[in-house]
């Protein structure tokens, strides 16, 4: 299939495009579908692909980054979605995990936690959901409350990616006012895995995007050192949306790698048919519609986010957009390819069931859409 984005890609990007290429291309079909089967993360692929440089890719050199742009951090994701790469999720929340330690961390939270974030000694993710806070994420009730030298966290988060693997986690908890009134405020912290009160509560086992150790964290009196407060008191929500406007356009482009896969797949398996080709050609051409659209506003967001004029709304534009096309994509493949695309070597149900993943992880389409409109009527 011609790969029309090297019409627009720059020197750089396109080298980048080509390193994900190799790196996904090395990874055998077998590989793929254990992960998938097993529930198992695959550190080392991680560990791996921070070696190529792209743990922190879109960040500086200055503590370890690759430099590159935003277009070519979603190059990556697009091809790691294309043949459903088991690190791809872990890598984007990892990313989207340091995003805040740029962005308000101290010099020292940047020295301890961005170069080994970088070369793949840690593994970062981002704790906000709880039982009771999905998409109200003003509703969490993790707690935290200053005591001397020391925060003191007591909650539960869930479904967190990368959870049971990783070595530190950005953490959004309801800081219990100093001065001792009811007020509350959402604050974020550093939680490092070792810290006394922490630990790994239960193991999901989920629909799709399995394999990345999607686990509850617990803080039971948890003691978070003073200085891994990260920003200010009551920032935790501008902590959070920063990192989840660029979070969001990461996954449009994983999910455009999805629907492209999932058309390749499909275009594969009719291809080989000649009977009942015709009636099929203008589903297959409706659906390369649907992959380009979405290609175009990831694109046109990640764009954005490199002239510093990323925002929330294009960012859920283009989640909405990108994901909502891999889900139509994935299940009309699997209409086309009728029971034989269903087979797990095909990558089509894979793709169907992540899709679907996709849709809800970091913020629903449905909530998203409200946004988008709020954004118009404001
Ligand atoms: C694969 C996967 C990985 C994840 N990884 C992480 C992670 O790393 N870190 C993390 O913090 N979280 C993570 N999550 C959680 C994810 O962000 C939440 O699932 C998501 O925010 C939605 O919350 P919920 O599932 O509780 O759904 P709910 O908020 O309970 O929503 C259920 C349904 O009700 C709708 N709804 C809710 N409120 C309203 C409203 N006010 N008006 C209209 N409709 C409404 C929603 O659109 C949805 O259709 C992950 C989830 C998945 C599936």
């Amino acid at each position: 299939m011609e790969d029309r984005r090297l019409a627009y890609l720059s020197e750089n990007q396109k080298s980048w495009l080509r390193k994900a290429r190799d790196f996904a291309d090395q990874i055998s079909l077998d590989e793929i579908i254990a992960a998938d089967q097993t529930n198992v993360f695959r550190r080392d692929l991680f560990e791996k692909a921070c070696k190529e440089g792209l743990g922190a890719l879109p960040f500086s050199e200055e503590y370890g980054g690759s430099s590159g742009d935003y277009v070519s951090f979603c190059l990556v994701n697009e091809e790691f979605g294309r043949r459903c790469i088991p690190i791809m999720s872990s890598l984007g929340v990892h990313v989207l995990s340091q995003e805040p330690i740029y962005k308000f961390g101290t010099a020292e939270q940047k020295q301890k936690y961005l170069p080994a974030s970088a070369s793949g000694k840690y593994l970062a993710a981002f704790g906000l959901t709880e039982p009771n806070a999905g998409s109200d994420t003003a509703a969490i009730s993790t707690t935290a409350k200053l005591v001397g030298n020391e925060y003191i966290l007591n909650g539960t988060k869930v479904f967190i990616t990368s959870g049971a693997a990783s070595d530190y986690f950005i953490v959004m908890a309801q800081l219990i006012d100093p001065e001792g009134s009811d007020k509350k405020a959402i604050t974020a912290f550093v939680v490092d895995k070792d810290c006394p009160g922490f630990k790994i509560g239960q193991k999901f086992d989920m629909l799709g995007m399995r394999g990345y150790a999607t686990c509850e964290l617990v803080f039971e009196d948890c003691r978070v050192a003073k200085e891994n407060l990260l920003g200010e008191h009551g920032w935790g929500r501008k902590v959070a949306l920063g990192s989840l406007a660029k979070g969001r356009v990461t996954i449009a482009a994983q999910a455009t790698g999805w629907a492209q896969g999932a058309l390749e797949i499909a275009c594969r398996h009719l291809s080989k048919e000649k009977k009942s080709l015709d009636s099929k050609l203008a589903t297959i051409g409706e659906l390369a519609i649907l992959v380009e659209s979405a290609r175009v506003l990831t694109y046109q967001a990640a764009r954005a986010v490199d002239r510093g004029q990323g925002d929330i709304t294009l960012a859920a534009m283009a989640k909405i957009q990108a994901t909502d096309a891999a889900m139509t994509v994935a299940t009309e493949a699997l209409s086309l390819t009728g029971i034989a695309g269903s087979q797990p070597q095909f990558l089509l149900e894979r793709i169907f069931r992540d899709a679907k993943a996709g849709q809800i992880y970091e913020g629903t389409n449905q909530i998203q859409r409200m946004l988008i409109a709020r954004d118009l009527l404001k």
